[in-house]
């Protein structure tokens, strides 16, 4: 895994434009590259492909999109770059902020209008740090189904993926520019293809363990909840090759993961007034900041796991999400009729959960002040039927990665000079988040890997132009 210096070196098979990775930016890139009129290969590990696309929610925030104006909601993509930053307490970059929220609005109208992605704005909650709905899922808020109409429209267009490839090294020559990409089939055979300009679409590093102990201990030893084969390689690359990496520590985490089961629980289970309590039956955190760094908070408790509890309406919307639907099938999502009935399924001290949940209505009946500063608006009580589950913290995907600048150009270190035709979208590159968890705003995953993947793809055309 790394640099081949091969210089003019002749390949056996040339493509104009290269991506590595097949999910959501991937194939965003080898739409926009195609569209530009460049011949493109899509080189993919998996066969078929899956990559955390498929494992995700499958929901991309946009701001002042055409399904946002026909739902009668008012947005801008400066209004969403500020709360981006704001959630990202200003330690992230201002520019690429404005410039990918700016782009989302163009993708996600793009992907609707041109490929035909089943999209609908999401009208019914407010993900944390989002003020307006601007949340874009598909019918069952399913990332494989996301994935599938990308890989169609590839497929319709007649763009060639080359799967059950691992791209192992990539070849360039003394000033950095990509000359090809070596890969490795299951046979265990070699090839190299050349290419014009290279896309890096194969996320970040959650997958390598070996790097996320490096980069991230305080997530380590959690459950890593996205795709295996994420193993950091745009990210080694990217330091031979001289690129900037930044970010490094910074991921996104979900604080909702049910465990045993290991199916991911729907926000609104949180958002609609549901808390989390840990072994001692005590609430330890304002749930809703974020479902990134409750990750973390769930991980410091007794046993490092907590149980949400919520009432019919939060779950009756998170039952929108497929993996709610799921986390009730396999009986991850508990019912108890009674407060008796709760304490017994929970095992939780009974005295410390009636005083917390007693204490939880107050504040939503507005009798006192949240001691953790959440502000719970206008939810129902928390009472019978009551809806549990032990949940645990888990890493979704790493935000760490290469440094790009508004046209997903890879840059070199030190300077803000592009490398001359390497280009990096979604999980590869730097996200939107700052320098750890808590800057994570939700969403930022597929936003970065829709529209950095296309501005990638058209970059990479534009080279060969
Ligand atoms: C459970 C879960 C839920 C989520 N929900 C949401 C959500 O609702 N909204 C949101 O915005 N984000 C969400 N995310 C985050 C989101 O899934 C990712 O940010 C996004 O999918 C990243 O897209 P990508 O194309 O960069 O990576 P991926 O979809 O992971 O694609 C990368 C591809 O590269 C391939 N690959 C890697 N290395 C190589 C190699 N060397 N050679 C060949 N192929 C390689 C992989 O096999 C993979 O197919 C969620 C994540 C998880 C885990």
């Amino acid at each position: 895994m790394g640099i081949i210096r091969s210089g003019s070196r002749l390949f056996d098979l040339s493509v104009p434009v290269v991506v590595i990775g097949a999910g959501a930016c991937g194939c965003s890139a080898a739409l926009a590259a195609n569209e530009r009129g460049a011949d493109v290969l899509i080189i993919e590990r998996d066969d078929p492909p899956s990559g955390s696309t498929s494992l995700s929610g499958g929901q991309i925030p946009a701001a002042g999109t055409k399904l946002q104006k026909a739902a009668g909601i008012e947005d801008t993509p400066e209004d969403f770059a500020t709360e981006i930053l704001e959630k990202a307490r200003h330690q992230t970059d201002a520019e690429i902020a404005l410039a990918v929220s700016r782009g989302s609005t163009v993708s996600v109208d793009w992907l609707v209008d041109t490929y035909g992605a089943p999209l609908e704005v999401l009208t019914d909650f407010f993900y944390p740090g989002h003020r307006k709905h601007r949340m874009h899922g598909t019918p069952n808020r399913d990332g494989a189904e996301l994935l599938a109409c990308l890989l169609e429209a590839v497929s319709r267009e007649g763009i060639d993926i080359l799967t059950a490839a691992v791209a192992t090294d990539l070849h360039a020559d003394e000033v950095g520019k990509v000359t090809g990409v070596r890969i490795r089939r299951p046979d265990g055979s070699r090839e190299d293809v050349g290419c014009g300009a290279l896309v890096l679409a194969c996320n970040g590093f959650g997958g390598n363990p070996v790097m996320v102990r490096e980069y991230i201990p305080e997530i380590a030893d959690a459950l890593y909840f996205g795709h295996a084969g994420n193993r950091g390689d745009a990210v080694t690359w990217g330091l031979e090759l001289g690129a900037e990496v930044a970010d490094m520590g910074s991921y996104q985490g979900h604080g909702a993961v049910a465990t045993p089961h290991n199916t991911h629980i729907g926000w609104p289970s949180i958002t609609e007034g549901g808390i989390m309590v840990n072994a001692h039956g005590r609430r330890f955190s304002h749930e809703n900041r974020g479902y990134s760094e409750q990750a973390i908070d769930v991980i410091r408790q007794p046993g490092n796991f907590a149980w949400t509890i919520f009432n019919a309406t939060a779950h009756d919307v998170a039952l929108q999400f497929s993996h709610q639907r799921e986390a009730v099938e396999v009986g991850a999502i508990r019912v108890a009729e009674s407060f008796d009935r709760l304490a017994a399924i929970t095992e939780l001290p009974a005295n410390a959960l009636a005083e917390t949940l007693a204490d939880v209505n107050d504040i939503l009946a507005g009798r006192k002040a949240d001691a953790f500063g959440r502000d719970f608006g206008d939810k129902a009580p928390l009472e019978p039927p009551y809806y549990a589950v032990r949940v645990t913290g888990a890493l979704f995907h790493t935000q760490g990665g290469l440094v790009v600048d508004p046209e997903a150009r890879v840059l070199r270190r030190g300077t803000r000079q592009p490398l001359p035709n390497l280009f990096a979208g979604g999980g590869a590159a730097r996200g939107l988040t700052g320098p750890s968890c808590w800057g994570y705003t939700s969403g930022a995953g597929l936003m970065t890997a829709t529209t950095l993947g296309r501005l990638a793809g058209e970059g990479a055309a534009a080279v060969l132009a």
